[in-house]
């Protein structure tokens, strides 16, 4: 949601620490921009699971969508997971050792398809991100990076849980080192299905990269007639970026619905609070977008004050890019354009996000390298 921008953190972190002395805290920070940049450049991979996500819901076996049922409302009869997944659903939030564990559970134990438990994170998480969830899903599955599965063990969650997670004991010897296995059952696939691991050339990638960036440019042009700023879940600070720089007559705060009832009143939360910052930041009322079609809300909103562009974030691959042929069209029925502009730091990291993280994260310091030379980031007290 950008809440706080990477770039906010690395340029606050290195005013105080060196960064030797804080790399693993900025590499954690970086895997969501890793992430971000891979599925940019690989945005088949989301349409890919959007589309066996639909399809498994039609054509799979009944006994199949009930026992995934039963362990999304924590009746799997492993207490510790079933815990997990009672947390997820109450708060919107999992540690990352427990979003691992659970979704390897659900994977290598409980041995149904992937699609389904990352749908389940999607509707639940607070931080629920296209990027981050689906592929680190993948990963567990042992499908993003190949030969690398994460497989959930009962000795590692009795080195780290706290004593009083586990002191319920019922199920966990399904979680035995020696009894979980990688093996995937197969599930009916889509007609026309892709391979889960496509061979993607240096110059697909720049194909991708290029045709994506291409109409996202990071610096606005210069805007004539009246202006809308359109905020949505994807980066809900855009005061910070480039379109800090635009002057809107109007303010629209509005993302795709959807989720449980926590993610959906953050969502609102998230967006109101960003509304005020835009409203205070650029002196214009701002509008806040209830629930219902995103397209005809933009679109409305548009049309009644009269917008020659809307401009806004362009959001990265997931369900808000998703909309945005349909919001084209509608837009251009009354005459509106939409201009959508990257970070610019967006625009120089996520060509970088390919081989695998630490290969990414090597770029990333040559890149604070020569920031920090050129006086672009602190050096660190
Ligand atoms: C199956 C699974 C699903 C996940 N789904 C999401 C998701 O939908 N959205 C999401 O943002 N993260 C997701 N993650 C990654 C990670 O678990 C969360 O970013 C992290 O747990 C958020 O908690 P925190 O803010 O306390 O993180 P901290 O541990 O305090 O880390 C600080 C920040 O670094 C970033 N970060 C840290 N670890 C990761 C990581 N592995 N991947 C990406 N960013 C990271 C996040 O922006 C995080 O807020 C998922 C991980 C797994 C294993």
């Amino acid at each position: 949601m950008r809440l706080i921008t990477e770039d906010e953190i690395l340029t606050e972190t290195l005013t105080r620490y060196p960064a030797a002395q804080v790399e693993k805290w900025l590499q954690e920070v970086f895997w969501r921009r890793y992430w971000k940049g891979w599925l940019e450049q690989h945005p088949g991979v989301w349409s890919l699971y959007r589309r066996r996500l639909e399809w498994l819901r039609g054509n799979i076996g009944a006994e199949v969508l009930a026992r995934a049922d039963a362990v999304v409302a924590g009746r799997s009869g492993v207490a510790v997971m079933d815990r997990f997944a009672r947390e997820l659903a109450e708060t919107g939030y999992l540690h990352n050792h427990a979003r691992m564990w659970w979704a390897s559970f659900w994977v290598h134990v409980e041995k149904l398809p992937w699609e389904l438990g990352a749908e389940f994170f999607f509707r639940h998480l607070l931080d629920a991100d296209a990027a981050s969830n689906t592929l680190s899903w993948r990963w567990v599955a042992g499908l993003q990076t190949r030969n690398k599965t994460y497989l959930v063990r009962r000795s590692n969650l009795e080195r780290h849980c706290a004593p009083e997670w586990l002191a319920d004991a019922a199920g966990l010897e399904r979680l035995n080192d020696e009894v979980v296995s990688a093996v995937l059952p197969e599930f009916p696939k889509p007609p026309e299905d892709q391979p889960d691991f496509i061979d993607w050339g240096a110059q697909e990638q720049a194909a991708n990269h290029a045709e994506r960036f291409a109409s996202h440019p990071s610096k606005p042009p210069e805007i004539e007639g009246r202006c809308g700023l359109w905020i949505h879940g994807e980066d809900v600070t855009p005061e910070l970026g480039n379109l800090g720089a635009i002057h809107p007559v109007s303010v629209l705060a509005g993302s795709s619905g959807g989720g449980s009832a926590v993610q959906s009143s953050f969502r609102q939360a998230v967006l109101t609070d960003a509304l005020r910052r835009a409203e205070a930041r650029f002196g214009v009322p701002g509008v806040l977008s209830g629930d219902g079609p995103l397209t005809l809300r933009v679109a409305d909103w548009a049309r009644a004050n009269q917008l020659v562009t809307v401009c806004a974030m362009a959001p990265a691959v997931g369900p808000i890019a998703d909309e945005l042929p349909a919001l084209r069209a509608a837009l251009k029925e009354s005459g509106t354009e939409l201009l959508l502009l990257r970070r610019h730091t967006d625009f120089e990291l996520w060509p970088h996000a390919r081989a695998g993280f630490f290969p990414f994260w090597d770029s990333v310091r040559l890149w604070m390298r020569a920031k920090q030379k050129r006086g672009e980031l602190p050096k660190g007290a």
